[in-house]
């Protein structure tokens, strides 16, 4: 381990036990008299402490793949198809951010992400079916990539998947893996869900099908209750409400537990999570969002009504003043991670904003498909 200069030491020691276990504990310091203790992490070539603490507070989404071949119609983030190049992390760019993390906060002697509850590991993707290379084209599993992200992070993961193809055998195994880390290290995972909603682009059967197998291979999660449904529907005046609304996804629900009962054979309304009454419970968050390609199913009226309210904020964020807008960001937008280390940040109306900060990733200078936002809010320079 690189020994640290003196005066380094005489700061560190100078921390309060308070401090360090509190949240977000970089915004407590004085970091001047810190600056340089992450310089020979490679994460880090060219970042300031500054940045690293802009980064360190509501940092919520680590993707490790963007873009969806899922293509489902409400879908909020607007997820175009994966790239051909560059739609996966690469693990040697997982590890060293992993790495490049862990090593700082070994040096300062706290966890710079505490305070934040989560780590989301996508914007715009469908997990299980990634592939997950390193420089040597080897093949990562996404349950390593869970328990390198856990172990070194000391965050639990956020996972929601719209489930694969049951002939798909590397997707298979990709969930089957995962399935078995997590029920060993419950603690790992604060939110685990298949969704579950009409907006999909199979026919039926097909669809039924792929949930229920879906929901088998992830049964030990929702033995244990820590997998749930996150189940979609349309609002009863929106349009197509007859195919999309309530009640269809009611119906698609009842079939897909019709068919997981058939397929495991065992009593599947004990475990609550599954429970179809439980599922189907009409409730307003369960109705989708007027943002992304869900807006079609919105009339012009309230698609207007809510670009207007958009238009105000990205409009208050252009009449900022480049430290008022720091400030802002730091302390009301979360900070995203994108699969080339570039970072960005979505608003609390889940805009996206692009900054300049760019973690130094082997693939820093690929380019990646671009995030969705419905109104375009100048950049963070
Ligand atoms: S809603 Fe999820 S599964 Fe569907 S297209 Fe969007 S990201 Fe993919």
């Amino acid at each position: 381990m690189k020994i640290q200069p003196a005066s380094f030491n005489k700061y560190l020691k100078s921390i309060s036990p308070q401090i360090r276990d509190t949240a977000f504990p970089l915004e407590k310091l004085h970091l001047p008299q810190l600056e340089g203790i992450q310089k020979d992490i490679v994460l880090f070539e060219n970042t300031s402490l500054e940045d690293i603490k802009f980064m360190s507070k509501w940092f919520q989404v680590l993707n490790l793949a963007r873009g969806c071949r899922e293509q489902c119609t409400f879908c909020l983030r607007n997820a175009l198809k994966p790239l051909k190049e560059n739609s996966t992390i690469l693990w040697d760019d997982l590890t060293r951010f992993t790495s490049g993390i862990s090593k700082l906060n070994e040096r300062l002697g706290f966890n710079i992400l505490q305070g934040n509850s989560h780590i989301t590991l996508f914007e715009d993707a469908n997990l299980p079916v990634i592939q997950i290379k390193d420089s040597n084209d080897e093949i990562h599993s996404l349950k390593d990539a869970v328990k390198e992200i856990y172990t070194k992070l000391g965050l639990p993961i956020v996972f929601v998947t719209a489930g694969w193809n049951p002939t798909d055998k590397s997707s298979q195994q990709n969930a089957e893996e995962l399935c078995s880390y997590i029920s060993q290290n419950p603690d790992c995972a604060k939110e685990f869900a298949v969704s579950v909603n009409p907006f999909h682009r199979y026919n039926r059967d097909f669809y039924t099908s792929r949930i229920a197998n879906t929901l088998k291979t992830f049964l030990p999660l929702y033995k244990t209750g820590i997998a749930s449904i996150l189940i979609k529907y349309n609002y009863p005046e929106g349009k197509d409400a007859q195919s999309n609304g309530y009640e269809s996804a009611k119906s698609l629900y009842l079939e897909i537990f019709e068919k997981l009962k058939a397929m495991t054979g065992s009593s599947t309304e004990e475990f609550e999570s599954l429970n179809p009454e439980k599922v189907t419970l009409e409730r307003d968050d369960n109705y989708i969002e007027n943002k992304g390609r869900g807006q079609k199913f919105f009339s012009l009226e309230a698609v207007q009504k809510n670009n207007k309210k958009l238009f105000v904020e990205s409009f208050q964020w252009l009449t900022m003043t480049p430290e008022q807008k720091r400030e802002f960001a730091y302390n009301y937008t979360t900070k995203n991670i994108d699969i080339n280390g570039q970072i960005y940040l979505i608003t609390p109306s889940e805009q996206m904003i692009e900054t300049q900060m760019k973690l130094n990733f082997v693939n820093k200078d690929k380019k990646t498909a671009p995030i969705h936002t419905d109104i375009k809010f100048k950049k963070l320079d």
